[in-house]
């Protein structure tokens, strides 16, 4: 068939041909779609994230106050997605908790800021319609309604050119392949799909297994850009395990007839987090914002408390959720040098986003990859081809994506160098584009935003218990082998809060016996 193909076989043979890969070529076409942001739902069988099932909550709903006595107080260091979500099983079960957060609003990397009075995310943000964890705290706040379903379009931006890639046939028309290599874009998937067991691609790196699986050019061309825009000068270290997840577990936000359908809350990521924060409070917990951690109380090798601007938190445990490296400023003082180096062992890449507000749309792509070097950012989203412009008073909203290094002059820059710096390119690739179409920008920065997932990174993931009695630890690095996201924040979040009120009550009963 592949030699029908590229030597130019009649008509119906190309369509019979369209027909088979049109089956497996969905892949590929979801793959380099999310690349950027890419979640699933395979339940890893790591040393993390299994406790779900620890203890069963109680109340049914999310409001139902818990009528027993408290079972000991608990503070959380963080209130993004983790954070929330932790706390939020927490209450459900009768622990008195308080969440503090350093920003003055929640959400953490889904925080958001104004638009024409509407929330949106200082990053980019959505989610696949098979996010279950997500969507099983909607239901459990009993807010299905907000959940809003949206079709989008992906494209790449390659060669000064842009290609629509949302359907199989795009990726049969992608002519910077030939078509033995657009096959072998496709046999790609089947390829790693005959992997069972993702340990034992840990000692491999994505760049040495895709090179083996689709040739030197379809790396070339699809993939090493893609590796290189989301990892910056870490490309050729990631793991093949990061890169087989995304294959293994396709993206399944698919309508019935195929076309991709993402998800998104109604009034934005903080209204969901805003929603949870209403059933904590209502629960009798307790949220400061504007309110750092700025150290652990220990005492004998226990945590006994916070310490914060205006005084000390009492805790019988503390779950943090901050980046790793935050983490180890923290335990510094209380734990071995080996303890804090094992935290400190994992990088993250930072990620800028400038965001545009526009008088017009741009093009029809919600979101196109950028596979040329000589564009600096690695994405351009166009929200408002995913939730409307209405919702924002008719303005247009583009985000340019870049992960890099935080020593990067681009991270560096201030909001107005970086948007100076960003038009030219900008009208490179959209000739039409003027700057008079820019009626506001902002250019949100975040310094851990993407732990870099190296071969063996099983080996580097910290427990969740920590060398500190009573202090735990859940952040989106120990995620593995499925990457960062809110779907699997609110998992964790819930993990850890389950696992920490056993261990509470556990200890409460054993106080009782004595
Ligand atoms: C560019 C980008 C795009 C993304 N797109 C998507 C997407 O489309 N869909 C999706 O689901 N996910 C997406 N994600 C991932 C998602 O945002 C994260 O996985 C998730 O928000 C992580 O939540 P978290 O609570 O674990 O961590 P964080 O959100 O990092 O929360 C940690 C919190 O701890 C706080 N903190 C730090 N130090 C202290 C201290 N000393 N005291 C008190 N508070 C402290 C921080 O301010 C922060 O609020 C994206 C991320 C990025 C960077």
């Amino acid at each position: 068939m592949i030699g029908l193909i590229a030597y130019g076989a009649k008509r119906t043979t190309v369509a019979v041909f369209a027909l088979l890969v049109h089956v497996f070529l969905w892949v590929p076409v979801t793959l380099v779609g999310r690349f950027l942001f890419t979640t699933s739902r395979y339940v890893t069988g790591t040393r993390l994230l299994t406790q779900e099932s620890i203890v069963q909550m109680s109340p049914t709903s999310p409001n139902s106050k818990y009528s027993g006595d408290p079972t000991g107080q608990v503070v959380l260091i963080g209130g993004g997605f983790t954070g929330l979500a932790a706390a939020y099983v927490l209450t459900r079960q009768g622990v008195q908790v308080t969440l503090l957060e350093r920003d003055d609003h929640l959400g953490g990397l889904a925080g958001s800021f104004e638009v024409n009075g509407e929330r949106l995310e200082k990053f980019y943000h959505h989610w696949f319609t098979n996010d279950e964890h997500v969507m099983q705290l909607v239901k459990e706040l009993h807010a299905e309604d907000c959940i809003l379903y949206r079709p989008t379009r992906t494209g790449m931006y390659y060669a000064n050119n842009f290609f629509k890639l949302s359907s199989p046939l795009d990726v049969l028309r992608f002519t910077p392949l030939n078509w033995i290599d657009r096959l072998r874009l496709g046999l790609l998937v089947l390829r790693a799909r005959r992997v069972k067991d993702w340990q034992q691609l840990e000692a491999r790196t994505a760049e040495e297994w895709l090179l083996e699986l689709c040739g030197r050019e379809v790396y070339r061309v699809v993939w090493e850009p893609l590796l290189r825009g989301k990892f910056g000068p870490f490309a050729s270290d990631i793991s093949a395990v990061w890169f087989w997840n995304k294959v293994k577990l396709r993206g399944g936000s698919r309508s019935k007839d195929g076309g991709e359908v993402l998800a998104y809350y109604k009034g934005g990521f903080a209204a969901l987090a805003e929603r949870i924060t209403e059933a904590i409070t209502s629960m009798g917990g307790q949220i400061q914002t504007g309110t750092a951690a700025a150290a652990l109380v220990v005492d004998e090798g226990r945590v006994t408390g916070v310490q914060t601007g205006s005084g000390i938190i009492r805790a019988d445990a503390v779950i943090a959720t901050p980046a790793l490296p935050l983490i180890a400023d923290l335990v510094e003082p209380h734990a071995t040098g080996d303890y804090t180096r094992s935290l400190r062992q994992i990088d993250y890449l930072a990620n800028v986003c400038l965001v545009l507000e526009l008088d017009r749309s741009l093009s029809s792509t919600y979101w196109l990859n950028v596979n040329d070097p000589d564009f600096p950012f690695v994405g351009v989203i166009e929200h408002t081809n995913f939730e409307p412009s209405t919702t924002y008073g008719g303005r247009h909203i583009v985000y340019l994506s870049k992960y890099l290094p935080d020593t990067a002059d681009l991270y560096q820059m201030s909001s107005p160098e970086a948007l100076a710096f960003s038009i030219p390119h900008l009208q490179r690739m959209f000739p039409d584009f003027r700057p008079e179409w820019i009626l506001a920008h902002h250019f949100w920065r975040a310094q851990y935003s993407q732990p870099i997932v190296v071969r063996h990174y099983s080996d580097r993931i910290p427990s969740q218990e920590t060398p500190i009695d009573g202090f735990y630890i859940a952040t989106m690095a120990q995620i593995y082998p499925e990457d960062r996201g809110t779907n699997y924040a609110i998992r964790q979040g819930k993990a850890i809060g389950n696992l920490v009120a056993a261990k509470l009550s556990q200890a409460k009963q054993l106080a009782r016996s004595f």
